[in-house]
């Protein structure tokens, strides 16, 4: 698509003020394409990446470790792709203005992000990924749970809870304000914690692989005493599937830590984790009783009994 008519035009807006507002101007001229730039790759790279991912979601549906596929339709599937294509476009573009203000404020010198290798220790690095991460999962887990609150529920996070059981589709699907949300986390931590780019590049990309693998379809942990370790831990796509069903339990982002300090963690979630078919998961999710913090509104909730007689 040519869009060099937009730049003679921007050129003429320019060209026809006073050298006074010119950098004003300038710098919105700047913001403008940044985030048409942002914008397009992050639609390819969602495009890409959810469509992969779904591919192979479709293709082994009977498998054991498949999470949810038996109680869909292909109406049902289709509706909930075309809900979170939707939402995540629109999400794509809110992450790729909030992406183009940070790099504007950047270039202004109002970050603390910095470019040179040497300006702290090489350990600072690390550090410093690790503190943004950790901050981000904080940050996360208590938006997430404001978002369910029955007065923000609505209009703040039932787009990303359209379905029940999300697809790769879904690792974008937010509600514009949620999406807002989410993208002010990134833009405020690089005024306050010193950060090298590439950290900053690093955090982005550990959030959509995050996203993408919470909403894969199937479980990751493996069935050993490792697998289990970790599956305590770390949320995978089995914590986060349980969240899309309870709505009442499973707020966390990358650590189930704060489900576990916060009690919102399912009643024997580590058991759990063993079972072995999707059945039994489904099974053993309904017997369990999810700890009550918020309650969403009626209309947002789908009866288990439901979930198993199809699942059955
Ligand atoms: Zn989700
Ligand atoms: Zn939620």
């Amino acid at each position: 698509m040519d869009f060099s008519f937009l730049n003679a035009l921007l050129d003429t807006l320019i060209t026809s003020v006073s050298a006074d507002s010119l950098a004003p101007v300038k710098i919105v001229k700047t913001i403008g394409w940044n985030s048409l730039v942002f914008f397009i790759f992050t639609v390819i790279g969602y495009f890409a990446a959810a469509g992969g991912l779904y591919a192979f979601y479709r293709l082994r549906p009977s498998s054991p470790f498949a999470l949810s596929a038996a109680d869909r339709t292909p109406a049902k599937i289709w509706n909930s792709i075309r809900n979170d294509v939707v939402l995540s476009v629109l999400s794509s573009g809110i992450f790729a203005f909030c992406a183009a203000l940070m790099m504007s404020a950047f270039e202004q010198g109002y970050t603390r992000l910095y470019l040179e290798s040497d300006r702290y220790s090489f350990w600072y690095l690390g550090v410093s990924l690790v503190l943004v991460i950790l901050l981000q999962d904080t940050y996360f887990y208590f938006t997430h749970r404001l978002a369910h609150h029955p007065k923000c529920y609505k209009w703040l996070h039932q787009g990303h809870h359209h379905f029940k059981n999300p697809t790769p589709w879904t690792a974008f699907s937010f509600d514009p304000a949620e999406a807002l949300i989410q993208a002010i986390y990134l833009i405020g931590v690089v005024f306050i914690v010193p950060m090298h780019f590439s950290v900053l590049c690093a955090v982005v990309l550990v959030m959509t692989l995050g996203a993408l693998i919470h909403h894969f379809g199937f479980r990751l942990f493996a069935d050993s005493a490792f697998g289990k370790w970790l599956g305590g831990w770390m949320v995978g796509p089995l914590h986060h599937w349980m969240h899309h069903r309870k709505y009442t339990a499973h707020y966390s982002l990358y650590f189930t830590f704060w489900d576990k300090v916060m009690g919102t963690q399912q009643d024997g979630y580590e058991e759990i984790l063993s079972r072995p078919s999707v059945r039994e998961l489904t099974l053993a999710i309904a017997t369990d009783t999810a700890k009550t913090i918020e309650k969403p509104s009626p209309a947002t909730v789908v009866p288990l009994s439901m979930s198993i007689k199809k699942a059955s």
